[in-house]
Parts: structure tokens; sequence; C-alpha cells
């Protein structure tokens, strides 16, 4: 009988005489699948496709076929292998149907290696998982961190009214009392900047940030955080210069824009080594501008585009403390106002930030992307 139409079906397909079991036909694809070469294999019993663990029992079946013969699919329910002329085996699914011609009576096998798919299914499964583990940690972290948030609040608050008592006591404290209050405060505001970090970050993961776009001035928000830190600029040692005497009119969210600048304003400390920081505002064209530039350790090359992703750091963790969240945050913010954030740096000599915004942000900001979407944004 003339086969040769099944050499244009895409699956294996080998024909068995169910008289001997034995092959007479299979198609390039299951000369593939199972790596031998037609002529090895016709003329050959059947079961030699197959683990040897099954043949005896195949045989059963092939008979049982043989009487009843009728379309398909073998071994519902069970776990079906082929063997490979290497010794390999794979997960197979094969139907079955009878055909009759030249006298004789055929089945015609088709046989699929379904190992590859349930590896891709399996893969499938754990992505979700993964997908629902890391929902569900960012559901936690920002839970914790608002549960955080109150009592450090109060904590600070406290601190704050010891102070001012302390200020007022008429008969002046002991220096070391004043100072571990102090010490105390400063710990305290770092609590509430990490708990800060660590809500802000969870719910921009869940896709909750919301902008409260009002008339603002940049270059008098730069002035005041620099304000504003005078005291962490001081225990730096570095100098700050501002440059932002004309106006740089926009609708931003005032918190938010004053957010990034802390954070860059308070990574140039971190990391200026004491040299001089200079910070710039500008406005024209509808973009405004600013830059924080520092003299300080600087980041190499291989490191500028990883920093601005979650939890990711460039300086070692025991010199410099930090989460590593505060670029991330600065740049889903400046990217939220339909802005962008870029970063100039070389090892040694310093780095220079700069923001660039649209004085008036697109009506509808952008919704922040799907983080797997985001190019060079690695997944923690
Ligand atoms: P954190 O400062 O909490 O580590 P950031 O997201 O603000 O987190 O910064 C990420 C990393 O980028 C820092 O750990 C540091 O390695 C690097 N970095 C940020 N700003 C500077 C800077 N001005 N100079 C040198 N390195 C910096």
């Amino acid at each position: 009988m003339d086969f040769s139409l099944l050499e244009f079906v895409p699956d294996a397909m080998v024909i068995v005489d169910q008289g001997d079991g034995r092959i007479v036909y299979l198609n390039q694809v299951a000369e593939d699948l199972f790596g031998y070469r037609r002529q090895e294999l016709l003329g050959r019993p059947v079961e030699v496709l197959l683990p040897s663990r099954f043949r005896e029992a195949h045989r059963g079946h092939r008979e049982a076929y043989g009487a009843a013969p009728r379309t398909r699919p073998m071994g519902l329910g069970l776990d079906l292998y082929g063997l490979r002329k290497d010794g390999q085996e794979f997960r197979a699914e094969v139907s079955l149907s009878p055909l009759l011609g030249d006298g004789a009576r055929y089945a015609i096998t088709a046989i699929r290696d379904v190992g590859e798919r349930r590896k891709v299914e399996e893969r499938a499964r754990l992505y979700r998982q993964a997908q629902q583990e890391v929902r569900r940690r960012d559901e936690f972290l920002s839970i914790a961190s608002h549960e955080l948030r109150t009592p450090v609040a109060a904590l600070q608050l406290q601190l704050q009214m010891l102070h001012r008592v302390a200020e007022r006591a008429t008969e002046p404290l002991p220096r070391t009392l004043v100072e571990k209050v102090e010490a105390l405060e400063r710990q305290t505001r770092r609590v509430t900047v990490l708990v800060n970090e660590l809500l802000d970050v969870s719910r921009m993961r869940l896709g909750r940030l919301e902008l409260r776009l009002e008339a603002m001035d940049l270059a008098e928000l730069a002035r005041e955080s620099v304000r504003q830190l005078e005291e962490e600029l001081r225990r730096s040692g570095s100098r700050i210069a501002v440059s932002a005497e004309a106006p740089a009119p926009g609708r931003w969210d005032r918190l938010r824009l004053e957010q990034v600048l802390t954070n860059l304003l308070v990574n140039a400390t971190k990391f200026g080594e004491g040299r001089p920081i200079a910070v710039t505002v500008q406005a024209a064209d509808g973009l405004a501008s600013l830059t924080v530039a520092d003299q300080g350790i600087g980041i190499p090359p291989e490191h500028q585009e990883r920093i601005f992703a979650r939890f990711e750091r460039a300086a070692s963790a025991e010199h410099y403390g930090g989460l590593g969240l505060g670029l991330y945050i600065a740049r889903e913010i400046v990217e939220a106002h339909g802005g962008r954030i870029r970063l100039a740096s070389a090892p040694g000599l310093g780095s220079t930030f700069t923001v660039e915004l649209p004085q008036s942000p697109p009506s509808r900001p952008p919704p922040p992307q799907a983080p797997q979407a985001r190019g060079p944004k690695p997944e923690a």
C-alpha cells in the first residue's frame, strides 16, 4: 500500500501490520522523533519503540485492538512513553486508527512527544505561581509598612516634644541627654524614611501611585529642600551651592517632587565624600530641569542603569546604608509626571542626576507599566 501521503502530516506516524505487529511504514517526523532511519525500523515489531517494561503488556493490547479496531486515543488516563534509539524515553500521546487495504489490516499510529509541552505547561504554572507570590509579598510589604508608620510617627512626635521641653527647661539639661535625644530623633527620621520607602514601593508595585498636581515652582522647592537638609549636609561636610534664581513654574505633585529631590540630595551627601554639591534648576521651552551634581565616589558605567531598579545598590552595604529603593521611587515619580531622570557619572569623579519635567504634565499621567515590560529594570 502507498502511505506516502503521510509524509505531509505534522505528527509522527507509524503504521503497523495488525497481523504480526511489525512496522510497515513510518514518516520522516517519526524517524526524527525516534532517532532511527526508516530502513532500521521497517519490518521490526512495533514494541522496539517502547521502553522494555511496557512491551509485554503492549503485545496483549495490540492483539485486543486487532479484535476490535476503532479510532481512539491509546492508553487513556495512562502515562505513555516512547523509546528513542539512543535509549532516551519521552512522554507520548498516541492515537490509533484502523486501516484496511491490500487484504491486510493495519493500525495507523500517530505519536506526539508531549514531554516538551508538559515542560512548557509546568514552566507557565511556576511563572503564574511566582507572580502570585510576588504580589502577595507586595501586599504584605504594603500592610507591614503601613502598620509600622503609625508607631514610628508617634515615636517621632514624642521625641520632638521631649526636644522642645528640653529647650525650654529653666535649668540646662546635661549635654549627653540633649545629644542622645538628638541622636534618637535622627535615627527615628531615618526609620521613617525607610518605612515610607517600603510603603511607596509596595504601592507603586500595586499600581497605586496617585499624583496631586498643583501650580508650584521647582526653583523654590529646590531651595526649600536644601534648607530642610541643612543639618544632614552640615554633618556630611559637603558645601552645597544652589543655582535656581529664575522661577521654574509647573504643575506637579509637590510632596512627591520633594521626595525625589530629597533622595537625590541625601545620596549626594551620602556618596559625595564631603566634596561640594551643586544643585541647578532651569526652565525653557515647556521643560523644567533640575540637576544634583556631586564629586563623590561616582558610579561605574555597568551599574548606572541597574541602580534605578528596586533594591539595587552599587556601593558596599558595609560603608553605606540604604534599601536601594530611593532611585526606583524617584524614577517612578518622575515618569508618572511624564518626565525622565538621567545619570552621568564616572567612578571617582562624581555623579550628576538630571530630572526633566514637562511644565504641564500630560493630563492623564501614563499608568505605571508592568515591571516585566520595562527594559532594563530587572525583577527583584
Ligand atoms: P540607597 O541610597 O538607599 O542605596 P538608592 O536607590 O537611592 O538607594 O541608590 C541606589 C544606589 O545607587 C546606591 O546604593 C549607590 O550605590 C548608587 N548611588 C545613588 N546615588 C549615588 C551618588 N550620588 N553617587 C554614587 N552612587 C550613588
